[in-house]
């Protein structure tokens, strides 16, 4: 499957629409973008995204994250269909790859009184995250990775903060820093109308993405990583 992310200026929801046209070829069975305005808003389908596109072009807010599926938990349906939220629809997240331990924790949240909406192994991240969260997205992340086994490239957002929090692991996750904004996908594709700066995250990533400043850490450190210049030929 496909994620995207915007944090800056612009209006995000046509940014990750785009984003996920051009990342289609990696999964199409559902897609959908969640956005921080005031509020986390969600537009998801089953279908391809030039199919219902129309309907998400009203989304608020310059935060968001988007995701084309391609489903190895839970059918191919709109409630499926990723961004996935906690309890309250305060915190979404999107996720490319296989959490293996799924099962055991969704009964473990489930004993601890989360609801679930969906069929997914996806959606155990977002109640999870909002278990630890209390207005620290990157600690509520950074304490929920390690309880997860599988694959992931995950981007998350909270309602109370402009910000996504972004982290790898044996998925791929790109990033691409502009002036005052920065994008996260999954291959360059999304990333090259808009800046030719990018950053590969590397297994074990984490980044906390603000419109002006980019850090990323691995196993609890800061870390450097280059920014590459990529020019289309
Ligand atoms: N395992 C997740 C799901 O089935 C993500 C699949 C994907 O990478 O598209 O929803």
């Amino acid at each position: 499957c496909g994620i995207v992310g915007y944090i800056g200026r612009r209006d995000a929801t046509p940014v990750l629409i785009q984003g996920l046209k051009r990342l289609e070829y990696r999964g199409y069975d559902s897609f959908g973008i969640a956005t921080v305005g005031s509020a986390i808003e969600i537009y998801k389908k089953a279908g391809r995204i030039s199919d219902g596109e129309a309907g998400a072009t009203d989304l608020c807010g310059c935060t968001g994250i988007g995701h084309t599926r391609w489903a190895t938990h839970g059918e191919p349906n709109d409630i499926n269909a990723h961004p996935h939220i906690d309890c309250n629809g305060k915190i979404a997240v999107v996720h490319n790859g296989v959490i293996e331990n799924y099962s055991e924790l969704k009964r473990q949240l489930e004993g601890r009184g989360h609801t679930f909406r969906s069929e997914t192994d996806t959606e155990v991240i977002a109640h999870l995250i909002e278990e630890h969260y209390s207005g620290d997205l990157l600690a509520a992340v950074n304490a929920t990775l390690p309880l997860l086994e599988g694959s992931y490239a995950v981007l998350a957002i909270a309602e109370d903060t402009h910000r996504i929090v972004a982290a790898r692991d044996a998925s791929p996750l790109v990033l691409g820093v502009g002036d005052a904004e920065v994008f996260a996908a999954s291959d360059m594709t999304p990333l090259l109308e808009y800046t030719e700066r990018v950053i590969f995250l590397e297994d074990g990533d984490v980044a906390d993405l603000t419109p002006d400043r980019l850090t990323i850490y691995h196993g609890g450190q800061t870390v450097e990583r280059p920014i590459e210049l990529i020019a289309w030929c």
